[in-house]
């Protein structure tokens, strides 16, 4: 089921470190984390079946069947939870799954990990050039947070907003588990 040196797998065994140090185990095997990586921000998350798979096809008829309810629930919960404190408005939730690192040369393979990133108000306000800034907020989202006018308070590189992310994290833990609940309660 697991991998011993695969990364993805350790995540999901919580033998590896994440964001906010909180894994939320979903309906039919998948888990969510805060994305770590140093393009990320407040509110990226990695989505990923809980075993070891390396795309689409790897997953087992429960996990495919799952797929859908779960980024639909977390799309919700991430809006539910996103802090009033920011006056800000999450306006969109990108669902994206890469086949391989954009980083490596070459590329290299990875567990299987569906990045599901919002995006606020606030995050579309900022210009560059003569681009709107819905082109920059949609199609430079790995450039997004390193842009000057990017909001300050959800940078997260280097460790940065911990408090935020596990604030975060345990509100669509507890959103997530009462909808799952929820969701089971009607079936019995
Ligand atoms: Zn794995």
């Amino acid at each position: 089921m697991y991998e011993s040196d695969c990364r993805g797998c350790r995540i999901s065994q919580g033998l590896q470190a994440v964001r906010g140090n909180i894994i939320i185990e979903l309906d039919g095997d998948w888990v969510l984390n805060h994305y770590g990586g140093d393009e990320g921000f407040l509110g990226w998350l990695a989505l990923q079946p809980k075993f070891h798979r390396m795309d689409f096809p790897d997953l087992t008829p429960k996990e495919l069947a799952s797929l859908g309810g779960n980024i639909a629930r977390i799309a919700k919960a991430l809006r539910h939870c996103w802090p009033d404190r920011f006056a800000d408005l999450i306006e969109r939730v990108y669902v994206v799954y890469f086949f391989e690192s954009a980083y490596d040369d070459p590329p290299t393979d990875f567990h299987m990990h569906i990045h599901m990133i919002p995006r606020s108000r606030k995050m579309g306000e900022g210009k560059s050039g003569s681009e709107t800034p819905s082109a920059v907020a949609a199609w430079k989202t790995s450039c997004l947070a390193s842009q000057p006018w990017f909001p300050d308070a959800y940078r997260t590189r280097n460790g940065a907003r911990e408090e935020e992310v596990r604030e975060l994290m345990d509100c669509l833990n507890l959103h997530l588990a009462s909808q799952q609940r929820s969701s089971h309660r009607q079936c019995q």
